[in-house]
């Protein structure tokens, strides 16, 4: 087979996620339920088996991988792994998405090492509702390391909010001057359907990122689409004169499967070819039980089965019972 990463639809597969790990120090509601069953730490990948499989996918065009969760920043030797992962020859971005929790103490020994992309969510500047969010979170914390990350050059810097209606849709604005403010582009977030929560309709709170730009442009004056994107399913705004974009990433209202680049390996493991869909490759397995070489041939041969897209319906029951610390948001 030829040293490429292409699905059965001609798409390129240039970009992977990866879930260091399950947990997390935050219970967001839209996340996870409140009771979590995680995974023993014997069943993650090792970072070695993490290198291993980043530096084979590299030669057949992996160009850009992001660090996530879980939270990935609950991984002791997350330093390590970065590390390891940068001194790589080709790969040209090394990115994470953190709740920031941890970054005070960690933003610049990670961008030492050579992570030189984050996102940082933030769904609340609010203390008492950022907590009802989370669950457990302290904004506190949080705003500390937005400051600390703040202060580094980065090629890419960007703060996520998941907009639920009644819950924090009233900061829609606020957030993104916030984020102008301390040199960060923002990215709003549609929910999606990723394991079975009681905490809130789904349906009843989506907030359509076509609302979310009307109340930009209500308190802004228009925004300019810009042909620029970040290698992921964020589409790109700009208030004229700012420097600062406007993501919005809508898996609901704007489907971006057509344009997919990407594959998702969970905490365990396990290759998910498609976020909406149950389909993966045991890629722990095929290192374990066959070895390094065995790795592309088994992601080449798997990229076959990739589904064109994802079926999300917030009408029908749950489709997709992992939750979305499983999968690497
Ligand atoms: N813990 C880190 C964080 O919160 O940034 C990284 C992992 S988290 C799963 C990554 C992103 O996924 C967050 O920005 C979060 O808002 C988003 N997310 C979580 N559950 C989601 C859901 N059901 N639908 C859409 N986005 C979700
Ligand atoms: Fe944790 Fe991130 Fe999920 Fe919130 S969104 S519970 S911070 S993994």
């Amino acid at each position: 087979m030829a040293l490429s990463l292409q699905d059965a639809y001609g798409r390129s597969i240039s970009y992977l996620r990866i879930s260091l790990t399950d947990r997390c120090n935050f219970r967001c509601v839209y996340c996870m339920s409140e009771s979590m069953q995680f995974l023993p730490r014997r069943d993650l990948l090792s970072f070695e088996e993490i290198v291993t499989v980043v530096k084979t996918l590299i030669p057949a065009g992996l160009r850009k991988v992001r660090l996530t969760g879980g939270e990935p920043l609950q991984r002791r030797d997350i330093g390590d792994l970065v590390q390891a992962l940068a001194a790589l020859p080709g790969l040209q971005e090394l990115a994470m998405t953190t709740n920031g929790s941890h970054l005070a103490r960690w933003a610049e020994p990670l961008h030492r090492a050579g992570l030189n992309s984050i996102n940082i969510s933030l769904d609340s500047l609010q203390a008492e509702r950022f907590h009802h969010l989370t669950r457990s979170g302290r904004l506190a914390d949080v705003l500390a390391g937005i400051a600390a990350a703040a202060a580094l050059p980065w090629a890419r810097r960007r703060l996520n909010a998941l907009i639920l209606r009644d819950r924090n849709d009233d900061e829609i604005v606020a957030l993104a001057a916030f984020a102008e403010e301390q040199g960060f582009d923002m990215a709003y977030i549609e929910e999606m359907p990723l394991g079975q929560i009681q905490e809130h309709d789904r349906a009843l709170q989506q907030v359509a990122s076509a609302e979310i730009l009307a109340t930009l442009e209500h308190a802004w004056g228009k925004l300019t689409p810009l042909a620029w994107g970040s290698g992921g399913p964020a589409r790109y705004f700009q208030r004229p004169g700012a420097r600062q974009r406007i993501g919005l990433i809508s898996p609901h209202s704007h489907n971006f499967c057509a344009d997919c680049n990407r594959v998702r390996l969970t905490a365990e493991g396990r290759l998910l070819l498609c976020l909406g869909q149950e389909d993966a490759l045991d890629l722990r397995a095929v290192l374990r039980q066959q070895g390094e070489a065995a790795v592309l041939p088994a992601v080449q041969q798997a990229l076959q089965r990739k589904p064109f897209g994802h079926t999300f319906d917030l009408e029908q029951p749950v489709q997709i019972r992992r939750y979305m610390n499983m999968t690497g948001g």
